[in-house]
C-alpha cells in the first residue's frame, strides 16, 4: 500500500467541514483549529547491552476548555507530531460528543515496543513520563493506553509520577491495573462500546446483528474484544487481521481460539481456521459490518470504491480519509465515526478517574450500564442531528463536538 495520508490533514478537513456547517466565525475557527500545547521531547534510554538510544516523544493538548486534557499514549514506529495532533483533536470532539468533562490530548513515542526487552520498555516509559511530567496530572492531563501500550505501561507511568510527588496519585492515568486504582470494565470498554453502538445501529435498522458477517482489521485491545463480544452476540466474525495479515472463513472464525493463538506468539497471517488474506483484501470483503481497528488512513481515495461492507464501524481513530468518506457516502455505505463508535474507552476512563478521585469503586454491572447509557445517548444526539441537517454521521458527530466546545469557549470568553 502507498504511504498513508497525513492524519492531521484529515482532522483539519473534517473540522473545516463541520465549521462550515455551523457557520462558525473566523476567530472561533482559528482557536479550535489550533493545538493549545505541543511538547516534543528527545530522551536517552539505557539498553540491556549497556548502550543508550535517544528516542523522540510527544504530548499534545489540543483543547482544555471542557476540562482536563485526556488521551492515550501510543508506542509505535510511525508516531510523529502530526499524527499526535490529529489524535488529540479527535479526542476533543469525542469527549464533547459523549458529554464527558474532558478536553483532548494524545501522546506517543516513535518506537517499536516489540523490539524492547521488558526492562528497556520500563526504562523508556519512566523516562518519557518524566519528560512530559510538566504537562500531566490528575487535574491537568490524564494519559491512557493506546496502540502499543497497556495496563502495565500505565502502572509504570502512575508509579513514576507518584515517586516524583512523594505520594500515590492514582488519577494521573487511566487504564491502570485494578490493584492500583484501575476500574472494572476498562480493558473491554472500547470493544464493549463498539458492541453497544452496533446494537443501537441494528435497533435503528442500519444493520442486522444475528448472523451478520463481520470483518475486523487489527487484533489488539479494540479489535480483539469487539470480535469476541460480537461473536457472543450471534455475529459471524469471518475475517480478522494483525499487522502480519489475516485469516478468513465464511462460516465464522473461533475468535477465542485466535486470541489464544496470538497470546502464544502466533501471527494471524499463519493462523489456523481459514484461508489467509492481506489487510488490503480484508477491507474489501462483502460483509455486513467492517471494523477497522488498527491504524489511521487505511481506507482512502485509493481503495474506497472497492469496499463492499454494508456499514463501517470505526474502532480505530481516523481509519478513513475525507476522500474515502465521499466515495462511501456515494455508494450508500453507512460509516459510524470513530468519535462516536470507539468512545467507550474514554467514557470508562472517565469513570475510572471519578472513582479514583472519590476513592470509591463501583461494580462492573454498574459501569457497563452507565457506559451503555452514555454511548446510546451520544448515538441518538448524532443521529438526530444527521437527520435534521441531512448530513453523514461523521459530519453530524464532528458538528456536535465542535459546537459544544465552541459554546463553552464563547461562554468563558477570551482571557484577558
Ligand atoms: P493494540 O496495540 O492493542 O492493537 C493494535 C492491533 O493492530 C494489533 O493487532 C496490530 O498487530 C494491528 N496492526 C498494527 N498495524 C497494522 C496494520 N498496518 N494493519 C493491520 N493491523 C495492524 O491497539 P488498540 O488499543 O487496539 O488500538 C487500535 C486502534 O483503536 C488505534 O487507532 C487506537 O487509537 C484506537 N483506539 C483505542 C482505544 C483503546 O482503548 N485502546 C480507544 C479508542 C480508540
Amino acid at each position: 500500500m502507498s504511504q498513508p495520508p497525513n492524519p492531521w490533514v484529515t482532522a483539519l478537513a473534517q473540522f473545516d467541514a463541520a465549521a462550515d456547517g455551523l457557520h462558525l466565525d473566523d476567530s472561533l475557527r482559528q482557536i479550535l483549529r489550533s493545538c493549545k500545547r505541543e511538547l516534543t521531547v528527545h530522551f536517552p534510554v539505557r539498553l540491556d547491552d549497556g548502550g543508550t538510544t535517544v528516542f523522540r516523544g510527544h504530548r499534545v493538548q489540543h483543547n482544555v476548555v471542557l476540562g482536563p486534557a485526556k488521551g492515550g499514549i501510543r508506542f509505535h514506529p510511525a508516531v510523529d507530531l502530526d499524527e499526535v495532533k490529529a489524535l488529540a483533536m479527535w479526542m476533543t470532539w469525542k469527549c464533547a460528543v459523549a458529554k464527558i468533562p474532558f478536553g483532548g490530548a494524545k501522546g506517543g513515542v516513535a518506537v517499536d515496543p516489540k523490539k524492547l526487552s521488558p526492562r528497556e520498555l520500563e526504562n523508556l516509559t519512566r523516562r518519557y513520563v518524566t519528560e512530559i511530567a510538566l504537562l500531566i496530572g490528575p487535574q491537568q492531563d490524564i494519559p491512557a493506553p493506546d496502540m502499543g501500550t497497556d495496563a502495565h505501561v500505565m502502572a509504570w507511568m502512575m508509579d513514576t509520577y507518584s515517586m516524583h510527588r512523594g505520594y500515590s496519585v492514582a488519577g494521573v492515568v487511566t487504564g491502570k491495573p485494578l490493584s492500583i486504582g484501575g476500574t472494572l470494565g476498562r480493558l473491554e470498554a472500547t470493544g464493549r462500546g463498539l458492541l453497544y453502538v452496533a446494537q443501537e445501529a441494528s435497533r435503528r435498522g442500519l444493520t442486522r446483528l444475528a448472523g451478520a458477517s463481520v470483518a475486523i482489521q487489527g487484533f489488539g485491545n479494540v479489535g480483539g474484544v469487539a470480535g469476541r463480544l460480537l461473536a457472543a452476540e450471534g455475529c459471524r466474525v469471518v475475517a480478522m487481521s494483525d499487522s502480519s495479515g489475516g485469516v478468513h472463513n465464511e462460516h465464522g472464525l473461533d475468535v477465542e481460539a485466535l486470541q489464544r493463538f496470538r497470546q502464544e506468539g502466533g501471527k494471524l497471517a499463519q493462523a489456523p481456521g481459514g484461508d489467509h488474506l492481506s489487510n488490503e483484501e480484508l477491507l474489501c470483503l462483502p460483509v455486513d459490518i467492517l471494523i477497522p481497528a488498527a491504524m489511521e488512513g487505511q481506507i482512502s481515495g485509493a481503495n474506497a470504491s472497492q469496499v463492499r461492507a454494508r456499514i463501517i464501524l470505526e474502532g480505530a481513530n481516523g481509519p478513513l480519509t475525507p476522500e474515502a468518506d465521499a466515495v462511501l457516502a456515494e455508494q450508500g455505505i453507512v460509516v459510524i465515526p470513530d468519535i462516536l463508535a470507539n468512545a467507550g474507552g474514554v467514557i470508562v476512563s472517565y469513570f475510572e478517574w471519578v472513582q479514583d478521585i472519590q476513592s470509591f469503586f463501583w461494580e462492573e454491572d454498574e459501569i457497563n450500564e452507565r457506559l451503555r447509557r452514555v454511548i446510546v445517548r451520544a448515538f441518538a444526539d448524532v443521529k438526530n442531528l444527521a437527520d435534521e441537517r441531512g448530513v453523514t454521521l461523521r459530519e453530524a458527530a464532528t458538528m456536535l463536538g465542535v459546537q459544544r466546545v465552541a459554546e463553552a469557549t464563547l461562554v468563558r470568553g477570551i482571557y484577558p
